[in-house]
């Protein structure tokens, strides 16, 4: 039986961070009704599908209280109460990471956090709006480890203007020594609307250069593959068998029920749903019982095109069997285009499998649009 992931989005932060895009509010004032509009969609999508991970992501999913984790956590079993969990994780940030919460997310059955460093320069912190400091970063993998988190994820950003190469393999190197078994490394993207694409019309920031990015997404690989970790998808990397369970679903378009503003939800086939992206309004018809979502019916074209996206990201890469028996003639409309992407080097592909190259990697968004299906 297909297990299904449960996602809950905990849309607040203490601070906006220059370069992020999410859905997040810094109105903590609103957690508790927000929490409880929660628990009313977990009652009203209560379901009994086996449920095989569950991820708190945000936004801030540490910022909870231990009254909203019992709340929260009360209402999931009740509601889905047929569980098989392989990975239940949260988001956190470092700052919030001290022993009774970490007492509380191990006590609620929490197996796997994903801890928000970003960086080891206190100086790029700052500049990104960070609250923490390298040295509460060191010291909350530690806290973690300590009271026995053993599958612990780390997010780290590279490419950004204040980031040396020097300086990105010495955040590599100590994330390596920390005994982790993840990473999610980004490269440094400008996000319409955020703090930092105003400070860098302003002049008030210097502007990203691609080389920088490039470089160090090549040293990011040759470190991960020379350390012995599975590149598993285009950002994310781990020791051996600890691939992150919830994410995968979405690369390998699993059905997954997303809970709370702007969560997403998918039926494994041909099914999406979208929450409202607002806060207040979330709450406001989730109290006075007005839908806050809404739906799309997948055409076949999307389907297909949603395959060649994730399973390109990915170092499953395309499956040739799986995209014949979605349209039998893609590999004909796409014979000329995968022919020249081989010679460039940018895909490896054979009878079964088309994956990304290294350098294709650098390339995955034309790449991808260029094999999609135009309507
Ligand atoms: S990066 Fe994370 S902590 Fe920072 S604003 Fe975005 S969601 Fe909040």
């Amino acid at each position: 039986m297909i297990k299904t992931g449960l996602y809950i989005h905990i849309p607040f932060c203490k601070k906006a961070c220059s370069y992020c895009n999410f859905h997040f509010s810094t109105q903590l004032k609103n957690m508790d009704n927000l929490v409880n509009a929660l628990v009313r969609e977990i009652k009203q999508r209560s379901t009994t599908e086996k449920i095989g991970s569950i991820y708190f992501g945000g936004g801030t999913p540490s910022l909870l209280k231990e009254s909203h984790w019992i709340d929260l956590i009360n209402s999931i079993n009740e509601n889905f109460s047929n569980q098989d969990i392989d990975e239940f994780t949260i988001e956190v940030n470092p700052e919030d990471i001290n022993q009774d919460n970490l007492e509380t997310w191990k006590k609620i059955g929490i197996n796997r956090l994903s801890i928000g460093v970003q960086s080891l320069q206190d100086s790029e912190l700052l500049w990104m709006n960070r609250i923490h400091s390298s040295k509460q970063a060191i010291k909350s993998i530690e806290l973690a480890q300590n009271i026995g988190f053993n599958n612990i994820s780390i997010d780290l950003i590279f490419g950004g203007p204040l980031k040396s190469d020097e300086q990105w393999k010495n955040d590599l190197n100590w994330a390596f020594e920390q005994n982790i078994q993840h990473i999610s490394a980004y490269a440094l993207t400008v996000e319409p609307k955020t703090r930092l694409e105003h400070e860098i019309k302003q002049g008030k920031s210097p502007e990203l250069q691609d080389i920088k990015m490039v470089s160090q997404f090549n040293i990011l690989q040759t470190e991960m593959i020379n350390r012995g970790w599975d590149v598993y998808e285009i950002s994310n990397y781990c020791l051996p068998s600890f691939n992150a369970v919830h994410n995968s679903r979405y690369w390998e378009g699993l059905p997954y029920i997303g809970i709370g503003p702007g969560a997403h939800s998918f039926n494994g086939k041909n099914l999406r749903r979208w929450n409202i992206a607002n806060n207040a309004r979330y709450i406001q018809f989730s109290e006075n019982g007005s839908s806050f979502w809404e739906n799309e019916e997948l055409t076949p074209n999307n389907i297909i095109n949603e395959y060649i996206m994730t399973a390109l990201r990915t170092s499953k890469g395309i499956n040739i069997e799986k995209i014949i028996s979605l349209d039998s003639s893609w590999i004909s409309i796409n014979k000329a285009s995968i022919q020249y992407f081989k010679n460039q080097g940018l895909i490896l592909s054979n009878n079964n499998l088309i994956q990304l190259s290294t350098e294709g990697k650098l390339l995955a968004n034309h790449i991808i649009s260029e094999l999609m299906i135009v309507d």
